[in-house]
């Protein structure tokens, strides 16, 4: 462990360490006058537990577009030190303001991180998520610089060169949008390029949802173990958690984030083992403190019992999708990781796949999956996967069989569904 006392308190001293972070988070909040207006009459001396805290009204991405560029900041202008943002591909961007000491945090839990995953001073990390206003390559240095391991910063893309620094430099680490490994297949396939040649025996991986299935992909093609890591922009970056050795779920660090898991429809709390929208609020964060902030992620409470790890802090459950990817289509609700788990078992099948959904001149719905497979797929997979997937998911799509490397591969995040329902013709 990186911190061990830390990590390790008792569950009693970890909750009211939490208690005395939400009341100083209010506290610090309600000094700016955006936040007083949000919060009304609140007053940390009402915060006594968790029950209190869920009064408060929820912080949610459109009140942070909303707020553009430094409407819900915690700090002035003259302490800030840095921005981020996430990309506003529609409308504006979420900023978040990081003080000095924000930054200090984001290395202090990013070492953590690390450390959970096994990763120390002499392995050499290559961090390929860009290095920029998005979070990723930034915080992943942070944390390897307190290490003391080797960083080799290439940032996003570049596939060819990645894989030639990977052999030449010994990369043991490889820090990741989790489908990135799936481009480097692709290349390393491409080229020619001997993947027996590479020392990597850990990725750290997060920024998409990525089902249990493709991480089984990735751990046997590239023959190294993968570390899920949690954390966006608005929490302020990766960091928030990551799953230990023991893969027993993801610990958050209690100690700088607090978590709940609420019914995204009746926004009441699941209890622990059920299924909902994870929230979040920060206990150490200035810049943008966040109140009860819907992450539109899906996830559940795993554990609040010490794991076997010997770290406390609660797990969670591998993000499972986002509120807002659950697709309804003709009364049948699924998630776009379903489908791609059933693709991940049919040989002959590429992983790369697009859901798209569109309304026929007479008003019905349409559903096409788009694949990309290999010669023969027609008479030996294709009836088996219809079968399933109207066995499994009740859906009967149009199959749409493309030669691989047909669909697009952007360079950010994958594009898995394109909803064509609401455009008015
Ligand atoms: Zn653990």
């Amino acid at each position: 462990m990186w911190e061990p006392e830390a990590e390790s308190r008792p569950r009693e001293a970890l909750e009211q360490q939490t208690l005395d972070g939400l009341r100083r988070t209010l506290g610090h909040v309600l000094t700016r006058p955006a936040w007083r207006r949000r919060l009304g009459d609140a007053a940390p001396g009402d915060i006594r537990g968790p029950a209190d805290w869920a009064r408060l009204p929820f912080l949610t991405k459109d009140d942070l577009r909303d707020a553009y560029p430094f409407g819900l900041a915690g700090a002035d202008p003259e302490r800030i030190a840095r921005v981020h943002m996430s990309s506003g591909t529609t409308g504006n961007p979420v900023v978040n303001p990081f003080t000095r000491a924000d930054v200090e945090q984001w290395g202090a839990v990013m070492a953590r991180c690390y450390a959970a995953a096994g990763v120390g001073a002499r392995d050499v990390i290559q961090i390929t998520p860009s290095f920029g206003l998005f979070t990723g390559g930034f915080g992943f240095h942070y944390g390897a610089e307190r290490i003391g391991a080797m960083v080799v910063p290439i940032g996003a893309g570049r596939t060819s060169l990645q894989l030639q620094l990977m052999r030449d430099l010994g990369t043991t680490v490889l820090a990741g949008i989790s489908t990135y490994p799936l481009r480097i297949l692709e290349v390393a396939r491409e080229e020619g390029f001997d993947l027996g040649a590479l020392r990597l025996r850990v990725a750290i991986l997060g920024s998409e949802m990525w089902s249990d299935d493709l991480r089984r992909l990735i751990e046997r093609e590239l023959s190294m173990t993968t570390f899920d890591i949690l954390g966006m922009t608005e929490t302020g970056g990766p960091g928030l958690g990551i799953d230990c050795a023991a893969h027993a779920g993801i610990h958050v660090w209690e100690d700088h984030y607090f978590c709940e898991v609420v019914d995204p429809e009746t926004e009441r709390p699941r209890a622990d083992g059920e299924e909902g929208e994870l929230v979040v609020s920060t206990l150490t964060r200035e810049g943008l403190p966040l109140i009860r902030y819907r992450t539109r992620d899906l996830t559940r409470v795993v554990s609040r019992a010490p794991c076997a790890c010997g770290r406390t802090h609660l797990r969670l459950d591998r993000l499972r999708g986002r509120t807002d990817d659950m697709v309804i289509f003709r009364g049948v609700n699924f998630y776009p990781r379903q489908i791609e788990s059933l693709l991940l078992k049919q040989p002959g099948v590429g992983h790369e796949y697009q859901i798209v959904l569109d309304r026929a001149p007479g008003g019905s719905d349409r559903l096409a999956l788009l694949v990309e497979a290999r010669e023969g797929f027609v008479e030996t997979g294709l009836p088996r996967l219809r079968q399933e997937l109207r066995e499994v998911l009740n859906l009967s799509p149009e199959i749409t069989l493309l030669a691989p490397g047909a669909l697009p591969r952007p360079p950010g995040k994958a594009v898995r569904v394109v909803d064509r329902r609401q455009v008015v013709e």
